[in-house]
């Protein structure tokens, strides 16, 4: 007798599951949205427990963007019977009567795997797509982020029956077990290397993807600034979970003239914020695991540091770290940083810096500060990337309106409020016709028709 992987079998059962059609029913997705909520808000202190052990993550970070995530399931639960609702469209005059409907409906038993940096959010983030959507999900924590992984397992396990939801924890062997499965969507946060491995494993089976995807977000700053905000806004998203932050001010491009006064300010805030040694600073979290630490402390070697700067890999502490006469072809502008160190460039011409960044791969985010409005239109028209924020960092994730995703490199699809829905969703086109009328126009014999078709089309 074939013995079945436990993967195959919580696979084998979610499909069994999604067929009896429970999840189809709005109220019950409501209903799970609900014990969801429940869950999270139950088990706050486990969560920010296991966050501080996994990576030292402050109490006030792990409340506003790992715990307040249920501001999601909240914005679901108030739109949900909108997005569910069938859309009319207009239908063309040779079809008279009929009607046409585009139909969201659950894509069926769906994949969600998650990466380490903001290990709680990122699971329950799309969980709730996949939910709201009308799915069954397995999900597959960080392995890096084991104490999560273990709270977002009993969490998810005392809430739902597997059969539903299932965690399933474990490192790469494990996502390979999973990604050789059939699946209905396969949802994926990490990088971008991974991403393309997730992808290919998908081709297999035609399975669609969402990849959300990393890269280097350049944060522009332009002379005409209220400079004190902008070094605030800046240390903030830039030093927030150390650094370890997809949408992170990967490095700075100033402008020449300001440079000095707005590095600074940022010198001025690092001190304000994390005081004069933020490694006593409550507020300030450590990086993942040595690897991480090791690969961070080899970048500290480019350009010349102006703050922070010390590292300790006992405890996996990298100071907050600026680092000025970076060039464009130093090894820290190649990849993501995704740690506490922002290289400084500058520029004299905005042409320059915007050709500069179009020369690179599409970036997750782009950051601007400039009152000018002329400024403004040109950096979001004349680049691309997965979304811009003007004036401040970071803080364009917390839009639910607004879907958050990559383009190019930095991802595929996207998510957040509806989009999230949508991503978890088929819409089916359905068009209805009346006996009412049979005009015989598209019919053979074609003779005599051609004439007023060229008529319609032209
Ligand atoms: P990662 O790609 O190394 O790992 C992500 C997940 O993939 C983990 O669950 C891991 O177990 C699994 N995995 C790793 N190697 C695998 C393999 N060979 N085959 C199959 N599965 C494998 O990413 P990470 O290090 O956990 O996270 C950091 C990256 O994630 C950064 O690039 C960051 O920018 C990106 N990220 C993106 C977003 C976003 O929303 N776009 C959010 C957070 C992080």
């Amino acid at each position: 007798m074939l013995t079945q992987s436990p993967v195959t079998e919580i696979i084998r059962q979610q499909r069994q599951f999604f067929a009896a059609g429970k999840t189809k029913d709005v109220a019950f997705r409501i209903e799970q949205l609900k014990r969801l909520k429940q869950a999270v808000v139950d088990n706050k202190t486990a969560i920010m427990d296991a966050l501080k052990a996994d990576l030292n993550k402050p109490t006030f970070e792990a409340y506003a963007l790992e715990i307040g995530v249920v501001r999601e399931i909240d914005y679901a639960l108030k739109n949900i019977k909108s997005w569910v609702k069938p859309k009319k469209v207009s239908t063309s005059i040779d079809l008279f009567p009929s009607s046409a409907q585009i139909y969201p409906e659950p894509l069926g038993v769906v994949l969600i795997i998650g990466p380490w940096n903001y290990p709680f959010q990122l699971m329950i983030s799309p969980l709730v797509g996949a939910i709201s959507a009308g799915n069954c999900a397995t999900i597959k924590p960080s392995e890096l982020a084991a104490n999560t992984s273990r709270v977002v397992r009993e969490i998810i396990e005392k809430t739902f029956e597997p059969a539903y939801i299932a965690v399933v924890e474990g490192g790469v062997e494990t996502s390979q077990q999973l990604l050789a499965e059939k699946f209905d969507h396969i949802f994926f946060t990490g990088g971008t290397k991974i991403g393309q491995i997730v992808m290919e494993a998908a081709a297999k089976n035609l399975t669609p993807v969402t990849l959300e995807l990393g890269g280097k977000t350049p944060c522009i700053v332009d002379a005409d600034v209220n400079l004190e905000h902008t070094a605030k806004r800046i240390v903030w998203g830039k030093f927030i979970n150390t650094g370890q932050t997809c949408i992170a001010p990967d490095y700075l491009l100033v402008d020449r003239s300001i440079k000095k006064d707005l590095l600074a300010g940022i010198e001025n805030c690092i001190k304000e914020f994390y005081g004069e040694d933020p490694a006593k600073s409550p507020d300030y979290g450590r990086i993942i695991n040595p690897k991480q630490f090791d690969r961070l402390a080899g970048l500290l070697k480019n350009g010349e540091i102006i703050t922070g700067g010390k590292t300790n890999s006992e405890d996996r502490y990298i100071a907050p770290t600026v680092i000025d006469k970076v060039s464009w072809d130093a090894p820290i502008m190649e990849d993501e940083i995704f740690g506490p160190i922002l290289p400084v460039l500058e520029y004299t011409d905005l042409t320059d810096a915007i050709t500069k960044i179009n020369e690179r791969p599409k970036p997750l985010a782009l950051y601007l500060f400039s009152k000018n409005k002329e400024k403004q239109q040109r950096v979001v028209q004349e680049t691309s990337s997965g979304g811009v924020c003007i004036n401040d960092t970071v803080m364009q994730v917390g839009v639910s309106e607004l879907p958050f995703g990559g383009v190019g490199n930095s991802g595929i699809g996207s998510y957040h409020g509806k989009a999230s829905f949508d991503t978890f969703s088929h819409h089916k086109s359905v068009l209805k016709r009346s006996f009412l009328l049979d005009l015989d126009w598209r019919y053979a014999p074609y003779q005599g028709k051609l004439d007023m078709l060229k008529k319609i089309i032209g």
